[in-house]
């Protein structure tokens, strides 16, 4: 491997190349070191919250079973009230030098944390660009809890400081849907530019006395050419301070033409990498980090991650087309061939679900609705990422980066099983609405017996002691075990 040095090394800054090819070529490596935090080996990923936490992992349970290091958190899960109350996350007391999201999420100390104005993936609000004209040059629309919302980017960067998460990525004009035209892109370019220094005037200089709580800014890239944004990143060259560590991309195909000045700082994914052959794509790009939601939508559908890389087994023979003999990313515990099958999730995984648990127990698990289905799932999947990551670090080091990726490519299906049952609940915050008077993601599985209903109001008498079961049953007063059933089989449909 060609070792280049970093020509605009900086000890202040907490990230790090270890070492890389030359521009442009295969993966890199590098160490993001935070004062008094895990140190984070690249590439790597941080796990998604919501509403300050990793789904289906209570903060216990995450400590205990799982080895996440570092977390992305989206300001709009907790300011449903703002700015017209106080939202409970600012009235959290803390000693000095403490962190009020931390505290307040009890996320432990030494996890990374990276707060952003949204959550990933986020809800895009209908009529975005019309909504947004309301304070076009200072805010944009977020989705909380109680509906969309403004998020001025003074009231931002003042919660920012607030709240001092390890990173925060600065806000963005970005336009959901169809491509902007020339005008709306040079203004994305135009308000991204002017919030980026604002928010970077607003963090005191690492070292500074007093200074301890100080966050570092990832400035966001937007999803366009480089030619389009040249004089935005013109100015994040000039920037290149200790205070701005790196980079947010919405889309990773501008990373082979970015200014080299550019080159040292982290780089982080926010595009929604939904394949672990996507991941390799942008590792080989030079991404660092990244929140992608494949994990926890393996999870809600019931998927365990079967896969692990550099791949294990030795690559089919034959042309690329015979996908159908590759094997699957994951294993869908929803369906009847795990019924009685009392292997672990994963063959040789080591973690707490397949340690402690058979795959009958999930799939029952799933199919009785229990929490407890998710939560072994997630405690899995997030243990095959992690070693997913570990492996691209240590392939990346042994040089054999590409060769591996080609191996993967033969051996895995490019695509994640299709989804066959019923996730856990969507909520509001997590939907993201197409249309007005859309009905609701998944029914409700309790509903009221209407014919039941009916009996007790037509019942000629109030119940008694003396009573026998089958008229008590005839009333609709109680529901023997025949019935059960077959309310059951009605609940199914
Ligand atoms: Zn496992």
């Amino acid at each position: 491997m060609t070792r280049l040095e970093d020509p605009y090394d900086d000890s202040m800054r907490p990230f790090k190349l270890l070492e890389f090819p030359e521009r442009s070529h295969g993966g890199r490596l590098g160490k993001l070191e935070l004062p008094h935090r895990h140190a984070i080996e690249t590439p790597h990923y941080l796990a998604i919250t919501s509403r300050g936490a990793v789904p289906h992992l209570s903060q216990d349970n995450m400590r205990r079973h799982s080895n996440i290091k570092a977390t992305y958190l989206g300001l709009e899960d907790f300011v449903e009230n703002a700015p017209r109350r106080t939202p409970p996350l600012f009235q959290q007391p803390v000693k000095n030098g403490e962190s009020p999201l931390k505290k307040f999420t009890t996320l432990p100390r030494d996890t990374v944390a990276v707060l952003a104005p949204r959550r990933m993936p986020p809800v895009n609000p209908p009529n975005l660009n019309r909504k947004s004209e309301q304070a076009p040059n200072r805010s944009i629309i977020i989705s909380t809890s109680v509906g969309f919302q403004i998020l001025d980017v003074d009231e931002f960067i003042n919660d920012a400081q607030k709240l001092s998460p390890d990173l925060v990525i600065g806000l963005s004009d970005n336009v959901v849907g169809e491509a902007p035209g020339k005008r709306r892109a040079e203004k994305m370019v135009d308000r991204t530019a002017a919030w980026t220094r604002k928010l970077l005037q607003s963090i005191a200089t690492p070292g500074d006395p007093g200074s301890s709580t100080a966050s570092y800014a990832l400035a966001p890239i937007l999803p366009l050419s480089v030619a389009a944004q040249s004089q935005y990143l013109a100015q994040l060259e000039d920037e290149m301070d200790n205070r701005l560590c790196g980079f947010a991309l919405y889309d990773t195909a501008c990373l082979p033409d970015l200014p080299e000045r550019l080159y040292s700082g982290v780089r982080l994914s926010l595009d929604e990498v939904s394949t672990p052959h996507k991941v390799l794509d942008e590792v080989a790009m030079g991404v660092d980090l990244f929140v992608f939601p494949l994990v926890g939508a393996a999870t809600d559908a019931g998927l365990a991650l079967d896969f692990a890389f550099p791949a294990v087994q030795a690559p089919i023979d034959g042309p690329s087309e015979q996908s159908s003999e590759r094997q699957p990313l994951a294993i869908d515990l929803w369906t009847k061939d795990h019924a009685t099958d009392l292997g672990p999730l994963r063959k040789g995984c080591s973690c707490f679900a397949c340690g402690t648990h058979h795959r009958a127990y999930v799939h029952h698990l799933l199919d009785a609705k229990e929490m407890l289905a998710w939560v072994l799932l997630q405690i899995h999947n997030h243990h095959i990422i992690d070693a997913f990551f570990s492996g691209i670090r240590e392939s990346i080091s042994r040089d054999s980066f590409e060769h591996d990726v080609e191996n993967f490519n033969k051996i895995y299906e490019s695509e994640m099983p299709e989804k066959t049952g019923q996730g856990p609940r969507v909520r509001g915050y997590q939907m993201r609405s197409e249309e007005p008077g859309e009905k609701k993601k998944n029914p409700s599985r309790y509903n009221t017996l209407d014919d039941i209903r009916q009996k007790i109001a037509d019942a000629p008498s109030e119940p008694d002691a003396t009573m026998k079961a089958t008229s008590l049953e005839n009333q609709g007063l109680v529901v023997t075990r025949e019935s059960k059933t077959s309310i059951g089989d009605e609940l199914d449909k």
